[in-house]
């Protein structure tokens, strides 16, 4: 699975992969020190994708 265009590709990732979808979905998850980082600071350029 390719994640689509402008999505996150950790966010993406981590969402379907690792969280199973819960993530930025129906149950967050506050353990993931990554996808905090993203939510807190937004997406870095380099891993959105084009
Ligand atoms: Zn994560
Ligand atoms: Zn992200």
């Amino acid at each position: 699975m390719n994640p689509p265009k402008r999505e996150c590709r950790q966010c993406w990732f981590h969402a379907y992969e690792i969280h199973k979808g819960n993530w930025l979905g129906l149950a967050p998850r506050k353990d993931c020190p990554e996808c905090l980082d993203h939510l807190k600071n937004g997406h870095p350029d380099h891993m959105i994708v084009r």
